[in-house]
């Protein structure tokens, strides 16, 4: 299997290239970027092939299967049709799009194209969140209550340039970090939730893009979700909590992209440190979707998911703006 990433990343270059070359039989052929001078140093660097500016090029490379979105996000949507109609399948990067409705439109041509699209949403593939899973369908902590994500991170120097300042690129810990939480939310549970009421602010990180929000969720089954993000907040550490009527799970450090964390599962039995698998995140998430290429198996999160989580943060987002709660519209689906 052979890609092509699109977007001369940090996201790639940290993770989704080793992970993609840790599959068996699989290459990177070619990266496309905006600017000739860094694609090629980007390939050189990573020992690409080919890099190309114009992307009708990349993708009218026969031997290319599949492609690996990570641009800003306001270039995801068309250069995932684009890619759609050339007969790739798409790993995308979160947030999709930059509106449920075009989120829905990729899910739509992924369909009629017959190609495989999926949301590099990584926490749902780390050992902590799939223990964590895996507790509250054996009932390990009875029904579930209540959920609070702690996701208030200090956003690296590195990673401070559009999320602090562009809205027109996808900036904001919105888009960011509450699809995360959304995806985690919704994994736990197999549900969506229903309405958002939300707070955010900005101006200590974010340049007209907010940097922290604070969200309360209502979910079908009752269970009541709260979640912080932040890019502000050096010393927080990041977490779950999720309680129920049998017992509680308390995870600390988990909202991370590296295979990290604690999960601790306190009943009447007392509190017991639960150990769950370490494996790297997005090697994962790159094998579940070559297996799905290969007509194994779905994606560990599909186009739909990345639709959902994105419905999630654009009603935050609403509602942070607006002062009202906000029902999710997931644009039919
Ligand atoms: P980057 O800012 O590193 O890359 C985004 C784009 O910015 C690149 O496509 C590139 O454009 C341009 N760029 C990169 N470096 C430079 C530079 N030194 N000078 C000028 N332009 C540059 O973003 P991230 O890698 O952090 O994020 C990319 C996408 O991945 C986003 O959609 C983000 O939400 C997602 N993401 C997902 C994560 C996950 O765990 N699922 C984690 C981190 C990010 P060009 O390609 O034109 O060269």
């Amino acid at each position: 299997m052979n890609w092509g990433l699109i977007g001369a990343s940090t996201i790639a270059s940290q993770f989704m290239i080793d992970a993609i070359r840790e599959q068996a039989g699989q290459n990177i052929s070619s990266v496309l970027s905006s600017s000739e001078e860094r694609g090629r140093e980007y390939a050189q660097n990573h020992k690409i092939p080919d890099s190309f500016t114009d992307l009708d090029e990349l993708l009218n490379d026969p031997e290319i299967d599949a492609v690996y979105i990570s641009t800003t996000n306001e270039k995801h949507k068309d250069q995932a049709l684009a890619a759609m109609a050339a007969g790739k399948h798409v790993l995308c990067e979160k947030p999709l799009a930059m509106s449920v409705a075009d989120a829905v439109e990729m899910v739509t041509v992924a369909e009629k194209s017959g190609v495989v699209f999926a949301t590099n949403h990584h926490l749902r593939n780390a050992g902590s969140h799939l223990k964590i899973k895996e507790l509250i369908q054996d009932g390990k902590i009875g029904t579930v209550q209540s959920i609070r994500i702690f996701h208030a991170v200090h956003l690296p120097e590195n990673l401070q340039g559009w999320r602090i300042d562009s809205a027109a690129a996808g900036g904001g810990v919105i888009p960011d970090i509450v699809v995360h939480d959304a995806d985690t939310v919704r994994f736990y549970l197999d549900e969506d939730p229903l309405e958002v009421t939300a707070v955010e602010r900005s101006g200590s990180m974010g340049q007209g893009v907010e940097d922290s929000a604070m969200s309360i969720w209502t979910m079908p089954s009752g269970v009541m979700v709260q979640t912080h993000e932040s890019f502000t907040h050096r010393f927080a550490g990041t977490g779950v909590e999720v309680h129920g009527t049998k017992g509680s799970i308390v995870a600390r450090n988990v909202m991370t992209q590296q295979p990290l964390g604690e999960i601790f599962l306190t009943n009447e039995s007392g509190t017991h440190s639960v150990p769950f698998d370490e494996h790297n995140l997005y090697v994962r998430s790159v094998g579940l979707f070559s297996g799905a290429v290969e007509g194994d198996g779905r994606p560990s999160a599909d186009g739909i998911d990345g639709v959902k989580s994105l419905a999630v943060a654009m009603a935050v987002k609403e509602s942070a703006t607006s002062g009202h709660s906000v029902r999710v519209e997931y644009g039919g689906l």
